[in-house]
């Protein structure tokens, strides 16, 4: 019996069944330790976006580990280098004046957004807008309030009663919406969130026109509008930093971790808007925010961000993520009349979904795949995640459909 517990997983069956163990990664690849080589389709968990084995991240981690690993940002502490990457941020974030409130990972600063909105609205003078919405095949993490806005039944049932006052809305309909906040009473409810391509849900691009939808109505009644880019921020949505810059939302706070490091470190950030920001940065208000993590801001992951902002920046990445955008549609599009596909989910961002009949079956088929050298997971329910490095090439994407396409013939 081995001694890890793995997240998310039927335990009994990897005990039975064996672990898929990564010896080391380079560009788009990943080897096994038995030296076996994959197509790296998801790009990790949808985070290594600047590809495997970059040797100047590595480099900006030793040099800043040998000058500090770490401090404190706590009350007025805090290291250069995180000083730094927060303005580097503020400059690319999607609504201008943007406070960056750091965190150790996604599920931190969903926690940390959807605290912050009930703060806020304290400090507004109406307490009772506690409700925070989220949508059907959500995820945000698995947290407390994260875990209580999913929308994958499987990852809220059988914890009992998590945060109170939570509802969900069903993820495509904007006006549903509009009817729960006008069901719960305008004046009860603090946030919405929102992942603009649904992720882990099971790639699930938006409807046209439902994010400016959703936005709208928020702004109607006041209630915040929380954007998860945990996995669009950062490039996954090809041609610009943030799917909320692309979809012109201007979100209240946007929540990311994952693509900000290029998972070379775990590191997360939450973007505070002008408007909710403001009021806790006001002179002699003394109103503060009672949060915060021992590694928000860490020094060695923020020099980990920064360099991996200089390589998006300078080997052009958020224009091969838009360039993948079209290639991943194009490709897929080859497997949508096979009779074991369902549906191929493509065309927003450098995403695609190969839908299966269901989960058990699109867990086997990503096992499966790895015989046809291809790492890849199942997500949601049943459908095949692909969510390359930026840097995949067009002719490696062509040798993923045509490995998928192989594994889809075959027998076993
Ligand atoms: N939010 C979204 C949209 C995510 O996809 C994820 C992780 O996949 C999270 C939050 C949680 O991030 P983490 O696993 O880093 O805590």
């Amino acid at each position: 019996m081995g001694n890890f517990w793995h997240p998310f997983s039927d335990m009994a069956s990897v005990e039975a069944n064996g672990e898929f163990v990564i010896s080391h990664g380079e560009g788009v690849h990943v080897w096994d330790a038995d030296g076996n080589k994959y197509l790296d389709a998801t790009a990790g968990l949808w985070f290594t976006n600047v590809g495997h084995g970059r040797v100047e991240l590595a480099e900006a981690a030793a040099k800043q580990m040998k000058r500090l690993g770490h401090y404190s940002t706590f009350g007025d502490y805090v290291p250069d280098v995180t000083l730094e990457l927060a303005d580097r941020l503020a400059g690319i974030a999607p609504v201008p004046g943007s406070k960056i409130f750091f965190t150790s990972g996604g599920s931190d600063s969903v926690e940390t957004a959807a605290k912050l909105a009930r703060r806020y609205w304290v400090e507004m003078g109406q307490p009772d807008r506690r409700y925070i919405v989220g949508r059907t095949k959500a995820y945000h993490g698995m947290h407390y309030a994260g875990t209580s806005l999913a929308g994958i039944p499987g990852n809220i049932e059988g914890y009992g009663t998590l945060v109170a006052d939570q509802a969900h809305v069903v993820w495509d309909d904007p006006q549903d919406l509009r009817a729960t906040i006008e069901q719960l009473g305008e004046e009860n409810v603090a946030a919405f969130f929102c992942e603009p391509v649904i992720g882990a849900g099971g790639v699930y691009p938006p409807p046209a026109d439902y994010l400016t939808e959703v936005r709208k109505i928020c702004t109607e009644y006041d209630v915040l509008f929380i954007a998860d880019e945990v996995v669009t921020g950062f490039g996954r949505i090809g041609g610009s930093w943030f799917a909320s810059g692309r979809f012109g939302l201007e979100p209240d706070m946007i929540t990311t971790a994952k693509g900000l490091t290029s998972g070379y470190l775990p590191m997360g950030a939450v973007f505070v808007s002008p408007k909710v920001a403001d009021l806790f940065f006001e002179p002699g208000a003394g109103r503060w925010f009672r949060h915060g993590y021992t590694y928000s801001g860490h020094a060695v992951a923020s020099a980990v961000a920064l360099a991996n902002l200089d390589i998006i920046e300078s080997e052009g990445l958020l224009e091969e993520s838009a360039r993948l955008e079209q290639t991943l549609h194009t490709a897929f599009a080859a497997l949508a009349s096979h009779p074991d596909v369902v549906e191929i989910r493509s065309g927003t961002g450098a995403v695609a979904a190969v839908q299966l009949a269901d989960a058990p079956t699109a867990m086997a088929f990503a096992t499966k795949l790895r015989r046809f050298g291809v790492a890849t997971r199942a997500a949601g329910a049943g459908a095949i995640q692909i969510s390359p490095s930026f840097t995949m090439t067009d002719a490696q994407v062509g040798e993923l459909v045509a490995a998928i396409g192989a594994a889809l013939e075959a027998d076993q």
